[in-house]
């Protein structure tokens, strides 16, 4: 059965980015380091900003990505220091490289899940996005993560370059231990709607495309057991349109300091929170919080700022279609 997952005060989630360093360069990488910094934090910082956000979120569920999160060394002292915080659950999101033997320094009681990155049921179409290599690379990983008994979710972000390999992927996770399968959607975060090598081109799907294509293969991998997740991206316009920053407590920290509460803003100067070693402070307005308030028929206000694209009007000038918060998603439980 489909259930969308509602925003709640009481579910805090906290993406914290612990570096912008990468082994690869993805053709949709959102990471921008002229507004996310180049730091690699000291095992010490991570600590503290662990701890501080702890006191702000109490039971958090906490991502540990970056760039990509193993290339740290100290990312151990980072996941044993979260679990004794208290945090509700512990994902490290990687793509697949699994740097500094990871797997021999964690143990499965310590993180919750492991998120593998593919975007594409073969190498021929993955690695064109992500480099060359890195289809088998990840699909080793997943492979050596489940066999030490970690749980393990696999992200499948769709544009127009793999769309039409969505369909695939139920028989490529006929053949991986993947126990959770998150559809993204290209453009929720940053400026990635559009190819970096070619800014021309335009990577995002349509309503239609959306439609047709995710929901069924979504339908088709819940039936062979596994959970998956992906965002509602369009709403009807007679559908509630809710504003995560609004309703929701969902944190993305950046190396430099900043910390966004909408993922759709991180590619401007506009975070309303800062941390550092002792604190986690408001940033001085006018910053994303004053988007959050204002309401428009389109649905998301930074939608409409940075990828108006992505919206489509009737012939009386009205939108054709609400475009929901990109964190509001759709669930569909295993059918055992
Ligand atoms: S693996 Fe992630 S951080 Fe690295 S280039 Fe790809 S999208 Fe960017
Ligand atoms: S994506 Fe849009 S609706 Fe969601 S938090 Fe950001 S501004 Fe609000």
């Amino acid at each position: 059965m489909t259930r969308t997952v509602r925003f709640s005060k009481n579910t805090a989630n906290i993406f914290f980015h612990i570096l912008t360093q990468c082994n690869l360069r993805c053709r949709h990488c959102y990471i921008n380091p002229q507004q996310h910094g180049t730091e690699r934090l000291d095992s010490a910082t991570m600590q503290a900003w662990l701890r501080i956000m702890a006191r702000r979120a109490p039971g958090a569920n906490l991502v540990l990505l970056g760039g990509e999160p193993t290339l740290h060394p100290d990312l151990p002292d980072a996941v044993r220091s979260a679990r004794s915080l208290g945090y509700n659950s512990i994902t490290i999101d990687t793509n697949g490289y699994l740097f500094h033997d990871i797997l021999d320094r964690i143990t499965p009681t310590e993180v919750d899940f492991i998120s593998f990155s593919l975007d594409g049921a073969s190498a021929a179409t993955n690695d064109p996005i992500r480099g060359a290599g890195s289809f088998a690379v990840c699909t080793q990983g997943i492979r050596k993560a489940a066999a030490k008994g970690f749980a393990t979710s696999l992200i499948y972000t769709v544009s127009r370059i793999n769309l039409s390999e969505l369909q695939a992927v139920p028989a490529m996770l006929a053949r991986l231990p993947v126990d959770h399968l998150f559809i993204q959607v290209i453009g929720l975060r940053g400026q990635s709607a559009t190819c970096k090598a070619d800014p021309l081109l335009p990577l995002q799907v349509s309503r239609q495309q959306w439609q047709d294509h995710v929901l069924p293969v979504a339908r088709q991998v819940a039936r062979q057991g596994i959970r998956v997740t992906y965002p509602k991206v369009y709403l009807d316009m007679d559908e509630p349109f809710e504003c995560a920053g609004r309703v929701a407590d969902n944190y993305f920290i950046f190396p430099n300091g900043r910390v966004y509460r909408c993922p759709l803003c991180e590619d401007y100067p506009i975070h309303s929170l800062l941390i550092d070693q002792t604190q986690l402070t408001e940033a001085a307005p006018i910053n994303e919080a004053d988007l959050f308030l204002l309401d428009i028929a389109e649905g998301c206000v930074m939608n409409k700022l940075v990828q108006p694209q992505n919206l489509a009007y009737l012939p009386n000038g009205r939108p054709a279609y609400k475009i929901a918060c990109c964190l509001l998603k759709e669930e569909l439980q295993p059918e055992l």
